[in-house]
């Protein structure tokens, strides 16, 4: 293990935030059979830590526990669970930095990134901390004198959440958030390769008084662990976000207890800049909008259109601020571009670079594997990228940004919504109607307009077509975790004159 790795891992061991076991119940816990699994980190290749490696049986160890706790949690006041989901929110905001080292550790993202992303995924908490209080139902106008009609929103129950390794954070808390403030409880399948975070923010739960059971964290055999949260008719809801190979598996294995299902899958993000965009604007903007992350994010502009009129001059622009993106390990001084994930990640990006290079695609930058070794890939501009390519047709991941060319509005409109995802969207233009116009006509679930950077825990975030169904962040998140009652009250004294 290298120094600077060992001192990280060190401070975070005795910051007691270095977890490794399942949290069941509010207990750490191994694996029933001992079994445990490598967490490395993807810029060294280094393990950090061995992970308790669970599976079915200890999954349907943490439903029951959620099951037991749901019983009390969703009985608190609001304002009880609400302080509860304010000082976890406080304790994630104390250890900002520790966390941040954890994220950076296990998923490679610059540190400065790193802790942003701690920042973001904390402010789920503190905003459902506070829409906790904001549950309302509804008094409906009675169909006849002596009756009165309520509407009485009640937590789902136990929820099963999923998360991805590229916010080994926050796609963590905009799911837990909302559910814990209705009432629910959850058992938390992390990443296998990001679980550190998640534990973290387990153990910082615990320390919060958040009472044992209301949040659980199993992770290890993905399927097993899947499949036990499926059968389970405990589980009342699925919340997951991850590829929509699995997204689709889970939707269909949910049916079989018909549970409520939410689902955050894969986009397909156009960034059309229009001719009449700020070249500034549209150059920064399809910056921030790609290279997050190393292009490792569902919203993640993945194909950039650009009008014919504009097309050298920003491909020119473009290519020169991508130059200037630094890239290495995510602890570096000044860097901004990390590794990517896995050796299967990076496999990935080359496959579709060379597909489009050999129908005819031009290397303006990059395209091929870093100097530094690992799954390291450099910053990389394609130009003449046509819509039939494996990069226009699929999500690619990585720190590519293919660049089509076209004439005409409508032709934008139409390139971009031809795919089967509707998640993000990006459009760069000066011109009012053209804005409402085209953000109006766009197929995705998110638009944003001279903006590359539209994740906020205050407004929804969520896909139509495949990219998903459901809502994360907003009050539109509390949804997702709510059944309504509807309550039916008739004036007994009255009964027999209504059954005359
Ligand atoms: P990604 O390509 O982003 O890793 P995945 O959909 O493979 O997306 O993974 C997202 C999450 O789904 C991870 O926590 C992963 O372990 C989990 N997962 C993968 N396969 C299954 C499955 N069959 N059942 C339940 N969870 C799964």
């Amino acid at each position: 293990m290298s120094v600077g790795m060992k001192s990280v891992t060190d401070r975070l061991r005795d910051s007691g935030l270095l977890r490794t076991q399942g949290l069941i119940g509010g207990k750490w816990i191994d694996a029933y059979d001992g079994k445990t699994l490598e967490v490395h980190n993807p810029a060294t290749g280094e393990v950090i830590a061995n992970v308790s490696c669970m599976g079915g049986k200890e999954t349907k160890d943490a439903i029951s526990s959620a099951f037991d706790a749901f019983n009390s949690w969703s009985k608190l006041t609001a304002a009880e669970r609400s302080k509860g989901l304010r000082k976890w929110y406080d304790l994630l905001m104390a250890h900002k930095e520790e966390l941040g080292q954890l994220i950076t550790l296990e998923q490679g993202k610059p540190l400065k990134e790193a802790v942003g992303e701690v920042d973001y995924g904390a402010k789920f908490i503190e905003f459902y901390a506070e829409e906790a209080k904001r549950v309302y139902g509804e008094i409906i106008p009675a169909t006849l004198p002596d009756r009165r009609l309520f509407v009485l929103k009640q937590p789902v129950g136990v929820a099963g959440a999923i998360t991805p390794w590229n916010f080994p954070l926050a796609m963590i808390t905009r799911k837990v958030g909302p559910a814990l403030a209705c009432g629910c409880t959850v058992v938390v399948k992390p990443s296998e390769f990001t679980p550190l975070t998640a534990l973290a923010a387990a153990e910082l739960a615990l320390q919060a008084g958040i009472p044992p059971g209301v949040v659980n964290v199993v992770m290890g055999n993905a399927p097993d662990i899947g499949d036990a949260l499926l059968t389970s008719p405990q589980v009342r809801k699925i919340t997951f976000t991850g590829s929509t190979a699995v997204g689709k598996k889970l939707m269909a294995g949910a049916a079989g207890t018909v549970k409520k299902v939410s689902l955050e899958l894969g986009g397909n993000a156009p960034c059309i800049v229009f001719d009449d965009a700020d070249l500034n604007v549209a150059v920064n903007g399809a910056l921030a909008a790609k290279f997050r992350n190393s292009g490792q994010t569902c919203v993640c502009a993945n194909r950039v259109l650009v009008q014919e009129g504009i097309y050298e001059k920003f491909a020119d622009a473009f290519s020169k601020a991508v130059k200037n993106l630094k890239v290495g390990d995510g602890f570096g001084e000044g860097v901004v571009q990390g590794p990517l994930i896995n050796k299967a990640a990076l496999e990935k990006v080359e496959t579709f670079v060379e597909d489009a290079v050999s129908k005819g695609a031009k290397v303006l930058l990059g395209g091929r594997r870093h100097s530094l070794g690992m799954t390291f890939y450099e910053p990389t501009v394609l130009s003449n990228v046509k819509s039939e390519m494996l990069v226009s047709r699929e999500e690619v991941f990585g720190p590519v940004a293919p660049l089509l060319c076209f004439k005409t509005e409508e032709e934008a409109i139409h390139m971009a919504n031809d795919t089967n995802a509707g998640l993000a969207a990006y459009i760069f233009t000066n011109n009012l109607q053209r804005t409402w116009r085209v953000s109006e006509a766009l197929e995705y679930g998110l638009v944003g307009v001279n903006e590359g950077l539209i994740s906020t825990e205050v407004a929804p975030f969520g896909g139509v077509k495949q990219s998903g169904l459901g809502r994360e962040g907003s009050k539109y998140g509390m949804d997702e975790f709510l059944e309504e009652l509807h309550l039916f009250i008739t004036d007994a004294t009255n009964l027999n004159d209504l059954l005359l």
